[in-house]
């Protein structure tokens, strides 16, 4: 199966109404007449390409117009209830699961400590049990599943869906994550699947990426311009360019853990370089630096927990990593000239201390052009960002006007066929 790219099946001719369907997915209840009138169509166009879309349930009645008199017209509006996705958000050590409907909010969830380093087959058909889990807990039915998406903590190939030398995932390089869900799911992945939208793909991108897409849907739908940043054991970023995410020429975009820190040459690092940014700002920096005051923290938590506790050495420590994070924010700013940059992962809990000391160095460092309109600030969608990121991610690629177009034409023909046999 193709996990990203074309539709699959022959081409058919576009039938408007998934281009229909996009003007509506503004949630916005509106008439026939009205609809009519937005797109200068004829009301009879409008009037097949409605009944096409009512015939898929992703677009359904509620509530009647103000009428001048007579029969009171009826108004539609997207249904985001009509199918459900599957988010994924597989760490090191947790995964957890949810059930969105398609606007990715989430229905229901699962989350379980899991081991990445057992390898794919474990972790995956865990994976596959907790979604028919998570089916038979909503009600909901197989046909009902639109797509699946899955955050995997490594560089990923997007366009196939395979980990690519992930360097703490053992066994996972280049391993073929849809096949192995869509064959332990059966899911049916060919043209005629019986979904309103067509076959049920599984996408997969690493976790920086799918937490800012999650974001970017839930906090900041608006902005055009977004840099995610995750700082936790490791630091990175994802990055959102004319409202996309931009994964760059083999997905390695925005992997600023790696980046040189100025003036930390000094310092080794876990790939075998010296001075990346997260050796010297990630979590086991910060607590390496504790250890020094002789205070105690083993994890991130323990670090947000100090924190809030009131530690000044610690709030001190996290506010020096901010700094650092910021120096090398300071260069990504001038490159791509963000609106807002959110700042997420499990350091972020440490709240103020890490901020401000990231607001400090970018507001200080950079062009009073390229800051007049930045915004930086906390992550909103917390633990939750990973599986909302990742039922977008999905959401995006499934209702797209073409795939709309394609999965009504092709439940007609199918139509066609079981009529005539
Ligand atoms: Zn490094």
């Amino acid at each position: 199966m193709r996990a990203a790219g074309g539709v699959s099946g022959p081409p058919v001719p576009s039938n408007g109404a998934g281009e229909l369907l996009q003007l509506l997915r503004d949630g916005r209840p509106r008439t026939r007449a009205e609809l009519a009138k937005l797109t200068g169509l004829a009301r009879s166009t409008v009037g097949q390409r409605v009944d096409a879309l009512l015939a898929t349930g992703l677009l359904g009645p509620v509530g009647e117009a103000a009428s001048t008199g007579g029969r009171p017209p009826v108004r539609f509006a997207f249904n985001p209830q009509a199918r459900v996705v599957v988010g994924a958000d597989i760490g090191a050590t947790h995964g957890h699961v949810a059930l969105t409907d398609l606007l990715g909010r989430p229905l229901c969830e699962i989350a379980e400590p899991i081991t990445i380093t057992d390898g794919p087959a474990p972790v995956l058909d865990w994976l596959a049990t907790t979604i028919e889990r998570l089916l038979t807990q909503s009600g909901r039915d197989r046909t009902d599943l639109v797509g699946i998406g899955i955050g995997l903590p490594g560089p990923v190939e997007h366009s196939t869906g395979r980990p690519m030398q992930p360097p703490i995932m053992p066994g996972w390089d280049r391993y073929d994550v849809p096949h192995h869900l869509a064959t332990a799911l059966q899911l049916d992945t060919g043209p005629s699947a019986g979904s309103a939208t067509g076959p049920v793909p599984v996408l997969v991108d690493n976790d920086v990426n799918i937490m800012a897409l999650g974001e970017h849907a839930a906090a900041h739908p608006h902005v055009q311009h977004l840099l995610f940043v995750k700082v936790a054991t490791g630091i990175g970023a994802g990055i959102i360019s004319g409202g996309r995410l931009h994964r760059g020429a083999v997905g390695a975009a925005g992997d600023l853990g790696h980046v040189a820190a100025p003036g930390h040459a000094q310092v080794l690092c876990r790939c075998g370089n010296t001075g990346c940014l997260e050796a010297v700002a990630g979590g086991p920096a910060i607590t390496a630096s504790l250890h020094a005051h002789g205070i105690t923290a083993i994890s991130n938590e323990d670090i947000v927990q100090l924190v809030r506790s009131g530690s000044i050495p610690t709030a001190h420590a996290v506010r020096q990593a901010g700094r650092t994070i910021g120096e090398v924010l300071a260069t990504c700013v001038s490159l791509l000239n963000p609106s807002v940059i959110v700042i997420g992962g499990s350091l972020a809990g440490a709240g103020e201390s890490l901020i401000a000391g990231v607001r400090e160095v970018v507001y200080g460092r950079s062009l009073p052009l390229a800051t007049s309109d930045l915004q930086i600030v906390p992550a909103t969608t917390g633990r939750q960002a990973g599986v909302i990121g990742a039922a977008t991610m999905v959401t995006q690629h499934v209702l797209t006007a073409d795939r709309i177009d394609h999965a009504i034409a092709t439940q007609s023909m199918s139509h066609a066929a079981s009529a005539t046999a």
